[in-house]
């Protein structure tokens, strides 16, 4: 149902880019007229490419804070350090944004049924938006994915298939059953209209750091699409005026798991690349459909890559929650550990200011972050 690699060429990477025209959205889409527009991600549908409709409007999705976090800043060795909190989407993940979008296109296009493949967040959130819009999912997930997140899509009511595989194997089946079945299929990396919805996130920052600009956004990096939307939702945001300068983008991946910082660096991307486990389950993506995309949105904001290994990330998780006040997955940790490093190899400079992404809730991978936390102390229920 949606093909959305090129027709054109054999290659399974080239896929398709929906294009605005910008001229037009700028005659609706003004300072004056977001003001007293609804505190979601509707607010910018001229850029979404959904017609509008009161039912999916209402759907409470984006706009989430952008929090100053001095103290986490020092930690990390930087200078200004702001949190894109998105584990505060209805079910918790950045992702929400793409689903929200996703589904709102299949109900568009007459579609009663909804599929994907996911390590987990996009399912569990893709899994809430179709019980929002009343649409039947089906969910791929891989074996290894955390018990939490399958039960999150469960409570949903969706049809679960776990796959004895990867999130590769998990990949390539729903794409199959959904050529099969005509469901419509909401995998970011061949619908390009997904990643519209996580332009969304783009177009926050760009809104919220008008007055005070980020020097660099950082973000977490699997599949590419996260980072490719948001950093077209900053460029879109400046050619309609809102921004000054479009922010570089530092891509962080997990150090056993970084085909898209090898792509990057060399210029081409290895598809036999051995890939070693991380606890960041959300990033561990060995073959990422969206490698290009990522690749040339960093490249053209002049940006970077960087990979942490599970150490960095969970010391990483326990400054972001400790000093910071957001409980973060460890796939959204990486983020934070990715803007350290960063600052200590010299790529951000002491003076930049920086956004990094929170893309999931902590409470997504409670076993993993008992790991880290440890054990409370137990007392007698005595006074003295
Ligand atoms: C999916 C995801 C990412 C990465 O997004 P990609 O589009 O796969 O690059 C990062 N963090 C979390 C929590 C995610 O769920």
């Amino acid at each position: 149902m949606s093909a959305g690699v090129c027709p054109h060429c054999s290659d399974p990477f080239a896929v398709l880019q929906v294009e605005f025209d910008l001229e037009r959205a700028a005659q609706t889409l003004t300072a004056e007229s977001l003001k007293a527009r609804p505190m979601n991600h509707w607010r910018y549908h001229e850029l979404l490419p959904i017609e509008p409709d009161p039912e999916v409007f209402g759907w409470p999705i984006g706009m989430t804070p952008l929090i100053e976090v001095p103290r986490l800043a020092a930690w990390a060795g930087l200078g200004s350090l702001r949190l894109k909190d998105d584990t505060r989407n209805p079910t918790a993940s950045f992702k929400d944004r793409a689903s929200s979008v996703g589904v709102a296109h299949a109900m568009q296009a007459g579609a009663t049924h909804i599929a994907c493949a996911s390590t987990g967040n996009a399912a569990s959130s893709l899994a809430g938006f179709a019980a929002m819009a009343g649409m039947r999912a089906t969910i791929f997930v891989p074996g290894s994915a955390p018990a939490p997140k399958v039960t999150q899509l469960l409570m949903y009511g969706a049809d679960v298939r776990r796959v004895q595989g990867t999130y590769a194997q998990a990949y390539d089946l729903c794409a199959h059953e959904c050529e099969a079945n005509g469901w419509y299929n909401r995998n970011c990396a061949t619908n390009p209209y997904v990643i519209e919805g996580k332009k969304t996130g783009g177009l926050e920052i760009a809104e919220q750091t008008a007055e005070h600009p980020a020097d660099w956004v950082v973000v977490s990096v699997g599949d590419g699409c996260t980072i490719a939307g948001i950093a077209n939702g900053l460029k879109q945001m400046h050619t309609l005026g809102f921004l000054e300068r479009v922010p570089r983008m530092l891509g962080v991946q997990a150090s056993g798991v970084h085909p898209i910082m090898s792509a990057f660096e060399t210029g081409a991307f290895d598809e036999s690349a051995e890939s070693g486990p991380t606890m960041a389950d959300s990033i561990d993506v060995p073959v990422p459909r969206n490698w290009r995309k990522a690749v040339a949105a960093v490249r053209e904001s002049d940006g970077a890559f960087v990979a942490v290994n599970d150490d960095e990330i969970a010391e990483a998780m326990r400054a972001c929650a400790a000093l910071g006040g957001v409980f973060a997955e460890p796939a959204a940790a990486a983020s934070v550990a990715g803007a350290k490093l960063a600052a200590e190899r010299g790529i951000i400079g002491p003076g930049e200011t920086v956004v990094a992404v929170i893309t999931g809730s902590g409470l997504k991978d409670i076993d993993g972050a008992r790991r880290i936390a440890g054990e409370p102390v137990d007392v007698p229920p005595a006074l003295q």
